[in-house]
């Protein structure tokens, strides 16, 4: 069955120290007792080696915010899937709206990354989402499927180590949440399109977060819906307690 996830990204936040201190509280504080989902923060690269050495493996995951698409060379400050893994990182966040946005990451570059991180034993944290002009206009869903068909070139076994991040752009660190049913509809219009390209296992087993001003006041509404499986938090994974208040939205 499909896991439970909460994963922070922390973007281009904190420095080294800084992220070090919060990464320790957030192990100290899941020591406390034991939750119902998988927790991970995604953090920049600068941060990795320092991080992996003051969390506990077992309880808190790790990983990077974006790799490169080339695998190894001549790429003045790019960062290749095997670096990410070399430091004991475990996952990465793959097509975030902002790389889509700002850094025009288009579906090839992302299955490029895509494919190099699944090389490296590293789980994508793959995201998708409309901008608002695209939930305005109804092209909302079409727009998700395209995403998420860019990576069909993918054989099923890779395709099953994917985690799908949800992140309607216009909910994106602005305070606006989707709703609960917002959330709902297009994470079970995600997992339809993966059943019909790689069937009802693969689809129900395909864990599914939501993301965009996720924080502990709503998460637990969101993920009380079917086909949510877990946040991708921005803002709200900065502070310690905000972060394990939505981690404890599972309890
Ligand atoms: C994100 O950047 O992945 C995100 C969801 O940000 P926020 O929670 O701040 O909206």
């Amino acid at each position: 069955m499909r896991k439970n996830i909460v994963a922070g990204n922390w973007k281009m936040n904190t420095t080294v120290a800084e992220g070090v201190a919060l990464a320790k509280e957030v192990d100290t504080l899941l020591k406390e007792k034991s939750h119902n989902c998988d927790v991970v923060i995604c953090v920049p690269f600068t941060h990795l080696t320092s991080v992996k050495d003051v969390i506990d493996a077992n309880i808190l995951g790790l990983g990077a915010e974006n790799c490169s698409e080339h695998e190894s060379g001549a790429y003045t400050g790019e960062v290749s899937a095997a670096m990410v893994a070399s430091t004991g990182a475990g996952y990465v966040i793959l097509g975030h709206s902002e790389r889509r946005q700002y850094f025009g990451e288009n579906n090839e570059q992302l299955l490029a990354k895509t494919k190099l991180a699944l090389a490296n034993s590293l789980k994508p944290i793959f995201c998708v989402g409309e901008v608002l002009e695209e939930r305005e206009n109804g092209s909302y869903n079409d727009v998700v499927q395209a995403q998420i068909e860019a990576l069909f070139e993918l054989s099923a076994e890779d395709f099953a180590k994917i985690i799908v991040a949800y992140e309607p752009v216009w909910a994106i660190g602005t305070g606006k949440t989707a709703t609960a049913e917002q959330a709902q509809d297009m994470h079970a219009h995600i997992r339809k399109v993966i059943e019909d390209k790689y069937g009802k296992e693969i689809a129900d087993n395909t864990s599914i977060l939501y993301g965009g001003s996720c924080k502990p006041t709503n998460a637990r509404e969101l993920f009380s819906k079917p086909d949510v499986d877990g946040g991708l938090i921005g803002g709200a994974a900065l502070k310690a307690d905000s972060f394990m208040g939505i981690v404890e939205a599972f309890d």
